[in-house]
């Protein structure tokens, strides 16, 4: 079958051909999904995208002049998929469920040991040839109370983490994970986890029912000098709300993996351009807050994973074995 992949990188390439064994055209577009750039995928039948491609209902009812059939996504989350509009136009939309969990919420605890400790800002004085310490004192993360937003794959593998260092973890999820409840994870409404929580991790996926679940009214209600993490989807939070939290101090820490507005900006080297975006360059002047560009996913395992699902969710789709395809519903 002709693959157009969207949003390709050059891992992205070298990951899908080593999986691929020839057996699949595969023709690689740098460019983002969008109106403009759908006429890339005219003669291809299989669409390949990344979570910033927009696959809209336009976009789409396009794909489907052109004979697409099938739309495999790279990632696990969904939210940039007009489903309705895909059934509409009779194109099956498939995703990777579950590459690598761990590399997710590994990260996330990456970001929470460096805004602790302060890494960052040690990193860069230690390369000045300044060793005072001033400034870089943490806390110890033993005993403290770790809140878990969104209790599925990623969420329970960094909730057993934070168990592991000695922390209590609380947690809210529609459908509590037995797993952890048989661990002593608390789960509770989120009203009762914001007055609770040292640290708020996100792991639920970006739904009309989780957009801004972290707003002024929810900072209202969190401990002073909380630490907020976010590897979950930039939507979750209301940037301009984490800003007034910050300045305020409510908000002690930030890290993000994800930004509402990332589609912009993240992916790409802009090292020679001005940054335009303000609410962006305000998050960076706070020296408590440190940002990745969307990487949680970026290791080895989770790139042979995704690739390698990926690969079988076209095959089973050829085969005409839909029931094997990890199809959204
Ligand atoms: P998952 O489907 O296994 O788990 C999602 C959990 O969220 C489920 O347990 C579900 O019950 C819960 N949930 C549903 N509605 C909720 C609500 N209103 N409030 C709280 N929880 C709710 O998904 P996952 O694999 O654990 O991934 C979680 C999210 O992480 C994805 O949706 C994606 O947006 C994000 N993600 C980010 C990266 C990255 O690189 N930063 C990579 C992969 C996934």
């Amino acid at each position: 079958m002709k693959v157009a992949v969207f949003s390709a990188k050059p891992y992205d390439e070298d990951y899908l051909l080593r999986a691929n064994h020839s057996c699949h055209e595969f023709v690689f577009h740098s460019e983002t999904l969008t109106p403009e750039t759908v006429i890339l995928a005219q003669g291809s039948t299989v669409v390949c995208c990344f979570v910033n491609d927009q696959l809209t209902a336009a976009v789409l009812k396009v794909l489907a002049s052109y004979g697409v059939k099938l739309i495999v996504l790279r990632c696990s989350g969904f939210n940039q998929v007009d489903i309705p509009a895909a059934k509409k136009w009779g194109i099956c939309v498939a995703r990777v469920p579950e590459y690598s969990p761990h590399a997710v919420a590994e990260h996330a605890l990456a970001l929470i040991l460096m805004l602790n400790r302060h890494l960052h800002r040690a990193y860069n004085r230690v390369r000045e040839n300044d060793y005072s310490l001033n400034g870089l004192l943490g806390f110890d993360l033993v005993n403290k109370t770790v809140a878990v937003i969104g209790t599925g794959k990623i969420g329970q593998v960094f909730a057993n983490i934070m168990l592991g260092l000695g922390c209590k973890v609380i947690a809210y999820d529609p459908s509590p994970a037995p797993a952890l409840l048989a661990k002593g994870v608390v789960f509770c409404e989120l009203q009762g986890v914001w007055p609770q929580a040292d640290i708020i991790s996100l792991h639920c996926p970006l739904m009309p029912q989780t957009k801004h679940v972290i707003n002024s009214g929810s900072i209202a209600h969190m401990k002073p000098g909380v630490m907020l993490i976010n590897t979950g989807r930039g939507g979750l939070v209301d940037t301009p709300a984490v800003i007034v939290g910050l300045k305020n101090k409510t908000i002690g820490y930030l890290g993000l993996d994800v930004y509402e507005e990332e589609a912009e900006l993240f992916f790409e080297d802009y090292s020679d351009q001005l940054l335009q975006d303000d609410t962006f360059a305000r998050l960076l002047t706070f020296p408590n807050v440190v940002i990745t560009g969307h990487q949680a996913f970026f290791t080895h395992e989770a790139l042979t994973a995704i690739s390698e699902i990926t690969l079988a969710n076209i095959h089973y789709f050829e085969s005409g074995e839909l029931q094997k395809v990890l199809c959204v519903e």
